[in-house]
């Protein structure tokens, strides 16, 4: 390709929320009021075919302008890459940003600042995947074994996974891979849904939800515990009466509890067989979490979603500490992460069943997933990947459920792009939804000082 094939000209940021902590949709036992945001980020580039690489970092509300800081702290390294050079080879943009000599102190590779990386990160992958005129999971399953490996950091993990390891991995994965994208294209992969579950739903409500969850076609559904061992009782009671016997039905307790509580209340729940008890406590405490699983086997432990690397994912596995491993697409440092959890996942044989929801993850992670399991697990079984009903509508390309299922995307690119209207409307604090609900909370502020000095008066 000749210089028409550009640079990097621009790295755009928006603080965009959503202001779902009104309706209690994504309230569990340690955020009972989030307000889903992302810190958002679109590379452009100035070249001929005018695409660009869209990102974001998940969070919910407070705070979410300081993820968008560390994202603009990256822009120096982005900005005036060779397009096709990026696009080549993101791993290189990715050990650039996290070697960086200053910033590396705000980590290393974990919080704020890593979070950043992944965002910049899936970004190049999205505008890789969209010049390839691929959906990024074939765009994935498509490549060879050696360039995959080699969009991998394995420091830190070589101990446990070489790139030999690595490379026999994913040739082994290939095997049959055709025959697999081809059922993936027919049937997707399996989902779940939290939808039924949030803390802050009526017994009404959440036995409505999980009737309809069954009527949907899914075959696991998840609760939220963790605030209340009596409500958390009567809640899995409805919930087990409502979609009976022969459907999962996931916990999580958002890291509500000490090693020793989250072995108790397990116990106290397992009357209602949950599949798995997701995320008992701190997610950094990989000897607590192979105590719980020890403790409540068989419900299964699951963890990850604030897992904040791949070094935290080795132990987890070398310690036997989890049963399911759930990645998410916006914690690590991006896809090349990812696939290196992936990789320890799959030498390991555990299930990797996603975390997602949250604003846009579900579009994110559905193509890892579906790259695991199209070109190196090789399998569907006890693997699902977590679905919840809200904010999809914000995307271009949003995600399709057909029978429980998340059906593979067809479109180019990483399913990431939000609508311009959507961002426009719900930039923080300026866009038109905020700056209208902030003019009216103003106008009550006044209306109350009035009164009092009335009473006053
Ligand atoms: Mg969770």
């Amino acid at each position: 390709m000749s210089s028409s094939s550009g640079r990097v000209i621009a790295v755009d940021t928006h603080d965009i929320r959503f202001p779902t902590s009104r309706e209690l949709d994504g309230s569990d036992a340690m955020n009972p009021d989030p307000d889903y945001s992302a810190a958002y980020v679109v590379l452009r580039t100035d070249a001929d075919d005018a695409l660009e690489g869209h990102g974001f970092t998940f969070t919910i509300g407070r705070g979410n302008e300081v993820q968008v800081a560390a994202i603009e702290a990256l822009r120096p390294h982005v900005l005036g890459r060779p397009v096709d050079e990026l696009c080549a080879d993101p791993g290189s943009l990715v050990r650039d940003l996290t070697g960086d000599s200053q910033l590396r102190w705000l980590g290393p590779e974990k919080g704020v600042m890593h979070m950043a990386i992944g965002a910049v990160a899936n970004a190049v992958w999205d505008l890789a995947a969209k010049r390839a005129r691929k959906p990024l999971w074939q765009l994935l399953a498509d490549a060879t074994p050696e360039w995959l490996v080699a969009q991998v950091d394995f420091r830190y993990i070589a101990d446990v996974l070489t790139p030999e390891d690595a490379l026999h991995l994913l040739r082994r994965g290939r095997e049959g891979s055709a025959a697999r994208t081809e059922l993936l294209r027919e049937r997707g992969f399996p989902g779940y849904t939290t939808s039924p579950g949030w803390l802050g739903y009526s017994d009404e409500k959440l036995t409505r939800l999980a009737r309809q969850a069954v009527a949907d076609g899914f075959t696991q559904i998840k609760l939220k515990v963790g605030a209340d061992l009596a409500d958390d009782m009567r809640r899995c009671r409805a919930a087990r009466a409502a979609v009976g016997p022969g459907i999962r039905i996931a916990i999580d307790a958002n890291q509500r509890w000490n090693v020793g509580e989250a072995i108790e209340w397990t116990k106290a729940l397992a009357e209602f067989d949950p599949y798995w008890i997701e995320e008992p406590t701190s997610p950094d405490d990989v000897l607590g979490h192979a105590s719980v699983r020890e403790a409540v086997a068989p419900v299964k432990v699951a963890t990850g979603e604030h897992v904040q690397n791949r070094i935290i994912f080795k132990q987890l596995l070398q310690a036997g500490a989890v049963d399911v491993l759930q990645i998410d697409a916006a914690r690590v440092g991006g896809v090349n992460e990812n696939l290196a959890i992936l990789l320890l996942a799959a030498k390991f044989g555990v299930p990797v069943c996603p975390h997602a929801g949250g604003v846009g993850l579900c579009e994110l992670v559905q193509h890892l997933s579906m790259f695991d399991y199209v070109a190196l697990a090789g399998t569907v079984e006890d693997r699902v990947i977590e679905y919840v009903d809200h904010l999809h509508d914000h995307f271009l390309d949003p995600v399709v459920i057909g029978e429980g299922h998340y059906m593979a995307p067809t479109a180019p690119g990483f399913s990431a792009t939000m609508r311009p209207e959507s961002i426009a409307e719900f930039t923080f604090p300026g866009g038109a939804f905020w700056a209208a609900d902030l003019a009216e909370r103003a106008r009550g502020e006044q209306r109350t000082a009035k009164g009092r000095k009335g009473e006053a008066a």
